[in-house]
């Protein structure tokens, strides 16, 4: 009975200062956002104590009735969301599900091809320190060099030489529009899956402004907790009963055991607020965003690759300004501006320096932060960065607090979580 504070004040104090960093500074990582606090109720809810192995109506233990309103509601919720056959809401995270669709879909040592993970794919993609790299076979396409956009004539004569057993299409930092009805007739053409992760996409897609994957791939993975906006966790889609049929299995008990049923009780919760009108309006404004923070940093001497973004992030070149990614993630942060160093295509640093940084709209969308804001906060970037260029020491202590005190003032006129 006793609350957190009294039975465990180191932790209490951790979550008390983690909820302080959230308020004052200003997240631009791409796959982060600010859950609501109804998401954080049914998180935070008793339904962690139940064990639930199987699916809803078919347990393995006694008990599940309410656990199943919950499932059952989370699973009608996402298929409205995303006009699909079938959803699995299982996945603990975006690694398993994508790990659910190889166990369904392939055998060990079989070929598919992912995007690079140096071009914006993802480590479960295909690296070679991840499983999908170590058991399975994986080819990876790229984006041109001279436009750094992916090339669906060199992914189509790829495949038809390397005749993959699944393509998967969907990325972690490519800002750019997702050919996904091409990209299914290059399956189609060898007898292939179509895969698209759209983890970083899929609140647009659920709001409207994304074109959507779902009629195109046999199976779609998404995270729920980046731009969709739920608590930590994935979900798979598919519109094919017999691949519905496999993923399910591949989950449980493939690869996991009892579902984490808090977690799916607040992805329900997350999908109602998706259903909802004013959802639209949040990825609408989270796509303005972006163009107004990537052309504010243009402006502003530096580049963006691709040119741009069609969706919530950006990478930053920096080599225009002489700076490396690593150094610049730091100074942001100390100047309250939250983001992550990211390889660029073709980056001649190593991963723990890069040439990059990733930049993403969700999370201060979700606070309401427009497009006024997002100028404001691409000149405090502009502002640090020249800074940190011309001091040639990696940092610039001065311009670096006048900054924080700017973001706090931003952050207190948007406050979360009050
Ligand atoms: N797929 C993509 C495209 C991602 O960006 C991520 C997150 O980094 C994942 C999968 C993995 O998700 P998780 O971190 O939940 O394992």
């Amino acid at each position: 009975t006793a609350s957190l504070a009294q039975a465990d004040p180191e932790i209490a104090n951790a979550i008390k200062g983690e909820l302080g960093r959230q308020q004052h500074e200003i997240e631009l990582i791409a796959s982060e956002n600010i859950v609501s606090r109804a998401v954080l109720e049914a998180q935070g809810s008793v339904m962690t104590n139940k064990y639930a192995e199987g699916y809803p109506g078919a347990r393995y233990y006694g008990g599940c009735e309410f656990v199943d309103v919950a499932e059952n509601l989370a699973i009608e919720r996402a298929k409205k969301l995303f006009g699909a056959g079938f959803a699995n809401v299982q996945p603990n995270s975006g690694s398993q599900m994508n790990q659910a669709v190889f166990l369904a879909l392939l055998q060990p040592g079989d070929t598919f091809m992912g995007l690079d993970l140096a071009a914006g794919g993802h480590l479960t993609h295909g690296a070679p320190v991840n499983m999908s790299g170590k058991w399975f076979k994986p080819a990876h396409y790229t984006v041109r060099r001279e436009d750094q956009i992916i090339d669906m004539d060199a992914v189509a004569k790829q495949a038809e030489e390397i005749r993959p057993k699944l393509i998967i299409a969907g990325g972690s930092a490519y800002s750019r529009a997702w050919d996904f009805k091409r990209f299914r007739e290059i399956a189609d053409s060898i007898g292939a899956y179509l895969m698209v992760d759209m983890a970083h996409f899929a609140g647009l897609v659920a709001g409207g402004v994304h074109a959507s994957p779902v009629p195109y791939a046999h199976v779609t993975t998404t995270t729920t907790h980046k731009s969709l906006r739920g608590p930590r966790g994935g979900l798979i889609l598919s519109n094919d009963e017999a691949i519905a049929k496999k993923l399910n299995s591949a989950i449980f008990p493939g690869l996991q055991g009892g579902p984490l049923m808090h977690v799916i009780a607040a992805k329900a919760v997350a999908f109602k607020e998706a259903l909802q009108p004013d959802f639209k309006i949040y990825a609408k404004n989270v796509v303005e965003n972006a163009r107004a923070l990537a052309e504010t940093l243009r402006s502003n001497g530096f580049e963006i690759v691709s040119g741009g973004t069609d969706n919530h992030l950006m990478l930053v070149d920096l080599r225009p300004k002489g700076l490396k990614g690593n150094v610049s993630e730091k100074a942001l942060v100390r100047a309250g501006l939250t983001c992550n160093k990211n390889g660029i295509p073709f980056d001649p640093e190593k991963p723990f320096v890069t040439s990059g940084l990733r930049l993403g709209t969700p999370a201060a969308t979700t606070r309401g932060f427009g497009v006024a804001e997002f100028k404001q906060v691409g000149a405090l970037i502009s502002e640090v960065l020249n800074a940190v260029a011309q001091s040639g020491e990696g940092s610039a202590p001065l311009v670096e607090a006048s900054v924080k005190e700017k973001v706090k003032e931003l952050t207190n006129r948007f406050p979360i979580y009050q």
